[in-house]
């Protein structure tokens, strides 16, 4: 779907995918002004494709483009394009009840010359999808994490909670460097201290503290550094409903690693649409490695986990109306 100024969202188009061609001068290129969502379609146990909470992408990418001085996207536009591509591709997802059609939906500035503005206001929004694994196959594997002191993602005023290209570009680096120290994903801290949490790559975090009826879990509060997960808002919801108190607060690194130590932390876990819920076994830093729990996957983590792929994959009762069912 195109946009100008002078005529709004014009030109929605399906086509095959494909290359897209741009002028060399093209403003994205250079400035990366570009948004995007992350979201799945679901095969139900009765045949329909559903999404979980597309509102919230849609209100989330709204949100990332306000930020990036971009237009806003009618929502339904958004759901739109979705139904039309479900209408089209859908197959793409197996039978299968256990795998799931990741959605890209993106925007970019298509304005032409090197200055740092948007002369002619055009912008071009785009929807990709692709097939995504079974989450369930080799069951779910603990990932380690290596707190980053040396980088740091986003500070305050800048575009920490938009989901935009450029976040991502500047934490490739720190990516690597978490890989070359033996760890699966990065952690962010915050800008100023470089001591309290914030989130991971493409992931919430959350820290379980007690167990059995004690237990209650703390996520990072949104301080407008980290990007405002839908699993994160899910779980901030569903957690109480199965008794977890929940909080939104602070956790340092310090505070981190002495209550893993003395064991008051029992569980900690990454949420996101890719990963839904996966678990935290072990945290390196340049002070050294320790380990949550016992290594494997919590029961809180795990019981939270089964509750949420129920809601995505339908075999749980919808009871806050997230599921989103399109017809084809
Ligand atoms: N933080 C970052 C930086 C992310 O890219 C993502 C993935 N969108 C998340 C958190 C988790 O967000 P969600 O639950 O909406 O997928």
């Amino acid at each position: 779907i195109r946009y100008s100024t002078e005529k709004g969202w014009y030109d929605a188009r399906l086509e095959p995918y494909g290359p897209l061609s741009l002028d060399p001068a093209t403003s994205v290129l250079h400035y990366a002004q570009e948004i995007f969502e992350g979201l799945k379609a679901y095969r139900h146990p009765d045949g329909t494709l559903a999404c979980f909470r597309p509102e919230a992408n849609a209100a989330r990418f709204n949100r990332s483009a306000a930020r990036m001085a971009m237009p806003d996207l009618p929502e339904d536009l958004f759901l739109g394009a979705i139904e039309t591509l479900l209408a089209h591709d859908g197959d793409w997802v197996p039978t299968r009840a256990d795998t799931s059609l990741y959605l890209r939906p993106f925007m970019i500035s298509t304005d032409v010359g090197l200055g740092v503005n948007n002369p002619s206001g055009t912008y071009l929004f785009v929807l990709i999808a692709s097939p995504s694994g079974a989450y369930f196959s080799g069951g779910v594997k603990p990932v380690t994490v290596w707190l980053c002191e040396d980088y740091t993602r986003a500070a305050r005023g800048g575009t920490g909670a938009a989901k935009f290209g450029g976040n991502y570009a500047a934490s490739f680096l720190a990516q690597s460097q978490a890989v070359e120290q033996g760890c699966d994903q990065v952690v962010w801290l915050d800008a100023v201290e470089h001591r309290w949490v914030e989130e991971m790559g493409g992931m919430n975090l959350f820290f379980v503290f007690g167990s059995g009826e004690n237990a209650r879990l703390l996520t990072p509060e949104l301080t407008g550094t980290l990007l405002p997960g839908i699993t994160r808002d899910s779980l901030l919801k569903l957690a109480p409903e199965l008794g977890l108190p929940v909080e939104e607060g602070r956790i340092s690194t310090d505070q981190w690693r002495e209550a893993a130590t003395s064991g008051e932390l029992t569980e900690v876990f990454a949420c996101g649409t890719a990963a839904v819920i996966t678990p935290v076994s072990h945290v390196k830093s340049g002070e050294g490695q320790f380990r949550i729990g016992d290594g494997t996957p919590g029961p809180i983590t795990m019981r939270l986990r089964e509750e949420l792929v129920g809601l995505q994959y339908g075999t749980r009762p919808d009871n806050h109306g997230w599921v989103r069912r399109f017809d084809r």
